[in-house]
């Protein structure tokens, strides 16, 4: 039996392709799941664009995609928690199960994590074979639209609540979907205000909508200029970076309070240099954020968009295409003047 896949053919620009692939074998421990809706990650625009990571990650040809809705189809043997006609989303990262942090409930600190679309075939398919333990059972009366970016949501959650916000100015360094998504959630839990930099005009403007206090385009302003304003004294308390540009991370560095916490999800250059005088001297704690703690992040992301915050995230989610249509997506994408954007699979 076979299946429609999006699948990067060869290392080089571009070279996705819509081909008739074998539908997944389902293995012990494993689930075959029937994607309905996919959405576009900026990891997939890197693997399009065949960046340096891409070059050195990617082992072509393989099925790209990570972020997915969809039913379960067939249950491997073993699989005792799910049944058919489950409606699922999944983590990503599969971790070994094995190691120190595994066996402790820390799976997002797995040493041997593989990524899902990343290391092995994804989920721009019709269907797609993954282990029991990374399904999600998706929680009642959430959209579909929404479910598909529950990865990327789960980034955000993960990184607005690495350190408590409450009370706190908070600075988030990027508009892209991420930083935008972190916005109802920082909302959510009592930040004092929320402020947001880009260069992009069309998210800014997104990101007003959303709630931000302030929004700043960083082209055109300074940050410190926003301090009288909102009446923060010595800087902000929190940072979120979610740009992934040095510029930012410098920036925000800068703008930071004594004693401040910066929780970075942006995939910074390698050997960006900074200010360790504002580091050290002012106290400053630095913690890197990778995916999304399995499963605490799903859990309490789910309980926020059942309690309203799914209309604030359905404003993120800009375009929609047939996956038959995934070159006028990865272009939107690639324009900049978009928040999500989902394939249908059906
Ligand atoms: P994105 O690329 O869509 O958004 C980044 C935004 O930063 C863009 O809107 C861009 O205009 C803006 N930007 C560029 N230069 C800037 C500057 N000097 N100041 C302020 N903003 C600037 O990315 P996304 O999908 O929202 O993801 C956010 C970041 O998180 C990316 O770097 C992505 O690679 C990374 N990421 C990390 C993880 C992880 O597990 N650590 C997971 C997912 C994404
Ligand atoms: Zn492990």
């Amino acid at each position: 039996m076979s299946m429609k896949a999006i699948v990067k053919e060869a290392g080089e620009y571009g070279s996705l392709v819509i081909k008739d692939v074998k539908i997944p074998e389902v293995k012990s421990n494993e689930v075959l799941i029937k994607i309905k809706k996919t959405s576009i990650c900026g990891t997939d625009v890197s693997i399009y664009k065949w960046t340096e990571w891409a070059k050195n990650t990617i082992k072509t040809p393989m099925i790209i995609g990570h972020e997915f809705v969809g039913t379960i189809e067939k249950l491997g043997n073993g699989v005792i928690n799910f049944k058919v006609g489950d409606l699922v989303s999944g983590e990503g990262h599969v971790v070994c199960g094995k190691c120190r942090h595994c066996i402790t409930g820390k799976q997002h600190l797995c040493r041997e994590t593989l990524g899902i679309g990343v290391n092995q075939d994804g989920v721009f398919a019709q269907y797609i074979s993954i282990p029991a333990k990374n399904v999600w059972l998706c929680g009642e009366g959430i959209s579909e639209s929404i479910l598909s970016c529950l990865d990327p949501l789960g980034n955000a959650v993960h990184t607005a609540l690495a350190f408590d916000v409450m009370g706190e100015d908070v600075i988030i360094t990027g508009a892209g979907p991420i930083g935008l998504m972190s916005i109802p959630i920082l909302k959510r839990v009592g930040a004092r205000s929320i402020v947001i930099t880009d260069i992009n005009e069309y998210r800014l403007n997104m990101a007003k909508e959303l709630g931000a206090t302030a929004t700043i385009d960083v082209s055109k302003e300074k940050i410190s200029d926003i301090f009288n304003k909102l009446n923060i004294k010595e800087g902000f308390d929190i940072g979120l970076e979610m740009s992934g540009s040095e510029i930012a991370f410098a920036d925000m560095i800068e703008n930071m309070a004594n004693g401040g916490k910066i929780a970075i999800l942006g995939i910074l250059p390698q050997n960006v240099s900074i200010n360790w005088d504002k580091v050290i001297f002012n106290s400053l704690t630095l913690k890197g954020i990778y995916g999304r703690e399995m499963f605490d992040t799903w859990y309490k992301m789910t309980v926020m968009l059942q309690n309203g915050m799914d209309k604030e995230i359905e404003k993120i989610i800009t375009h929609t295409y047939h996956y038959t249509d995934f070159e006028k997506g990865f272009k939107q994408m690639m324009s900049g003047e978009s928040g999500k954007i989902i394939l249908e699979w059906e």
